[in-house]
């Protein structure tokens, strides 16, 4: 019984021992597995940050050094006296796909010639670690693809290892496949960070071109205006007989000048006051006026326009004391251009301008015709700059197509807007709307201390375009000084 007993305690003491192995070798295979895991969920950017600026390594890519790190462990890990990982080459942009097979990236512990020859797809195909000769090899699978694989030379065929190279290379290819979606995200990242940087360039040149144009623009339109006063001027004077007594056919001839020269100067004005929007150079005046007395200016001056039509331009429910603070000049302009385009283009029927005051606050100033009318597709283009409906050269009406972008524009900056209804063949609706106060200008801006007074209007209102004429010889005109 005491020769059993102490058989019992010896056996006893054996399997404690083998349990004590056991429990070791288990916790030598979670340490393993947990380092490794650690390796490759350190943060991707990781790579990057530990390098000191003279580390040597600071030319490989990201992926490149979580290899060597990766090879290092596992070296280390299994005790195989060579490790080395194949992958999938990825095309670059634009090249072909390379032929199917997997390529050395990286080794350690041996040359590469010791691992010219990668393994079989087919073999790592089936998603588990094999033994080829001298070598163990793992497959690294993307979900079910094969994008590369471990080899271990001379690794000790033990079970728990052949576990953990296993887990280890799934792992990895999880790993690989983060870094190069990482590399191409952080590649499209740098691509739309260049490409901002050129189109900021590109806009900032297109801005200053813009100022340039603006600028010349108004150089050039003052410059051309100068002139052309003198001209109509010198025009109005002969006409008038004051330097001597002109004949009849002298005087139409004069007249033909003025009305061209007037013209002229109408477009001139329009190009000036676009160029100077643009530039920011437009000045706005604030004064408190009474809508009603710049609709009725208007009105009055459009008589002139509209007499050789069949209809009086009246101004309907037009009761003085819509009290607004605004730049009255542009307010007068913009309706000057929303009354003459009216005119132009209705031939018959009737041109009204309709005051009223707005239940949400502010006012408007409608102008509706019975005229042409505008297509819904040409209702977007309109206000832009010269832009017409019909632009070719033959068009039956003149304009230049900019009197409704610089009424909009001014709009803007008294914080109203226009809009427009319209039906073809039965008229359009041009409404301004205006609020009770316009956005005082920047504190750079020139605001007068006492009244301005209305600067004039839209010259086409002064100087309707004359009926054509037969070509007249050219006359010297020589002004006296
Ligand atoms: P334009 O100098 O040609 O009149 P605008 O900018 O004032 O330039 O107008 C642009 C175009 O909008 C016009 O050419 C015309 O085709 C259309 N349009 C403007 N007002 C009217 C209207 N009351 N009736 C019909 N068409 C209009």
């Amino acid at each position: 019984m005491a020769r059993r007993l102490s058989e019992s305690i010896t056996a006893l003491e054996h399997q404690s021992r083998d349990l004590e192995v056991e429990v070791e070798r288990r916790t030598a295979e979670v340490q393993r597995a947990a380092a490794f895991a650690a390796l490759l969920n350190a943060p991707l950017g990781r790579h990057d940050a530990a390098l000191v600026p003279d580390d040597p390594r600071a030319i490989d890519s990201p992926l490149a050094r979580l290899l060597d790190d990766v090879l290092g462990e596992l070296k280390g890990g299994t005790g195989a006296r060579a490790v080395a990982v194949y992958l999938e080459p990825v095309p670059a942009e634009g090249a072909h796909n390379p032929p199917p097979g997997l390529v050395l990236e990286r080794c350690l512990g041996a040359a590469p010639q010791l691992f010219a020859e990668p393994p079989a797809l087919v073999a790592l195909e089936r998603g588990l670690p094999f033994v080829e000769g001298d070598r163990t090899v793992a497959p690294m699978l993307l979900g079910v693809e094969v994008i590369g694989c471990l080899a271990f030379v001379d690794m000790p065929l033990r079970p728990d290892l052949l576990r953990f190279v296993g887990q280890a290379a799934l792992q990895l290819g999880v790993a690989v496949g983060n870094v190069r979606a990482y590399a191409a995200a952080d590649e499209l990242a740098r691509a739309l960070k260049e490409r901002n940087v050129a189109l900021a360039h590109q806009r900032d040149q297109l801005r200053e071109m813009n100022r340039l144009k603006s600028e010349f623009l108004a150089n050039v339109s003052h410059e051309l205006r100068t002139p052309l006063n003198a001209i109509i001027g010198y025009c109005e004077l002969i006409s008038d007989g004051i330097y001597g007594d002109v004949t009849n056919e002298q005087k139409e001839a004069l007249a033909g000048i003025d009305d061209s020269g007037k013209g002229l100067l109408a477009l001139i004005n329009e190009i000036l006051d676009l160029a100077k929007v643009e530039s920011g150079k437009m000045v706005v005046y604030l004064q408190d006026i009474d809508l009603h007395d710049v609709a009725r200016a208007v009105v009055n001056e459009a008589a002139a326009l509209a007499k050789d039509r069949p209809y009086k331009v009246r101004l309907l429910q037009g009761a003085p004391g819509l009290r607004v603070r605004t730049d009255a000049a542009k307010v007068k302009q913009i309706l000057t251009n929303l009354v003459s385009n009216a005119v132009k283009f209705t031939r018959a029927g009737s041109v009204d301008v309709t005051l009223s005051a707005l239940p949400e606050g502010g006012f408007s100033v409608s102008v509706r015709d019975t005229g042409i009318g505008i297509k819904p597709q040409d209702l977007g283009i309109i206000f832009e700059e010269f832009r017409q409906v019909d632009g070719s050269y033959t068009r039956q009406f003149g304009g230049t197509g900019l009197g409704l972008a610089i009424a909009k524009r001014f709009a803007h900056m008294l914080g109203g807007q226009i809009t427009v209804e319209s039906t073809v063949g039965v008229g359009s609706l041009f409404t301004l709307k205006l609020p009770p106060s316009a956005p005082e200008p920047a504190p750079s801006v020139r605001t007068p201390t006492g009244p301005r007074p209305i600067i004039r209007g839209d010259a086409r209102l002064d100087a309707p375009t004359p009926p054509p004429r037969p070509p007249q010889p050219p006359r010297e005109v020589k002004p006296r000084s």
